[in-house]
């Protein structure tokens, strides 16, 4: 799960990146609202991290811009700015919380895994797909009950797969989660990774397969399922 920090302050953004790491969520950061704006037009992020001093325009002008531009992701404010006034004005521009400076980082993650198990976010504690299930916190996965042994970057994938279950997921879209704003690093590493992971699902007898839809990306299906690309392509994100 990939999430936007925007922090003029760079040294706490880093702390705050690699934190973020620790606890399971990929992130980027972006120093003005400008790159923030840009981000969030390229990556899908599962939640933005707003301060409000930013260097060239304040953060709630940006939060009213992508509520407008209907951008739902959840916002969760960072600010020095304390007052029950500006904490109302934070609510009313379309933020989801708001956390006052000097906080904690272990209250901010916990907060931001609070927004993400609101209804229609779903953090869910555990996703599955037919006989396969991943624990988010964790990153364990297993099929039928037996934990298989899954590289942290290719759980990500599996994750994107299991909430899509059913959908062509493009190609694009894990690149965009896998490597945020910094655009990947060699041409086939979804490529790699995916087919890792199908090799891993099949081994185990999992019920559900990784499709390939030529042109397009992947998708998650049953086993039973047969999979016409046509009528796949018809279903894609
Ligand atoms: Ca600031």
């Amino acid at each position: 799960m990939r999430v936007l920090i925007v922090e003029d302050n760079e040294t706490f953004a880093e702390i705050l990146s690699q934190k973020l790491g620790e606890s399971g969520f990929d992130s980027d950061t972006a120093t003005t609202a400008r790159q923030a704006h840009e981000a969030i037009r390229a990556v899908e992020y599962a939640a933005i991290i707003l301060d409000l001093g930013l260097p060239d325009s304040d953060g709630l002008f940006l939060l009213r811009q992508l509520r407008e531009e209907r951008h739902a992701t959840p916002v969760l404010i960072t600010t020095a700015r304390n007052s029950l006034e500006d904490r109302v004005k934070g609510l009313r521009s379309g933020a989801d919380d708001y956390l006052a400076k000097p906080f904690s980082i272990d209250e901010l993650i916990a907060r931001l895994r609070a927004l993400l198990r609101r209804p229609g976010i779903l953090l869910d504690d555990v996703l599955k797909a037919g006989n396969v299930s991943l624990a988010i916190d964790s990153r364990q996965v297993s099929v039928a009950g037996r934990i298989l042994t899954i590289r942290l970057r290719e759980t990500i994938l599996l994750e994107i797969l299991m909430r899509h279950h059913g959908t062509v997921v493009p190609r694009r879209y894990f690149e965009a989660q896998l490597f945020g704003i910094e655009g990947e690093q060699e041409t086939n590493t979804v490529d790699v990774y995916i087919h890792r992971l199908r090799r891993q699902l099949q081994d185990a007898d999992a019920d559900v397969k990784i499709h390939t839809i030529r042109g397009v990306g992947y998708m998650l299906a049953s086993m039973t399922t047969g999979v016409s690309e046509d009528a796949a392509r018809e279903r894609s994100l």
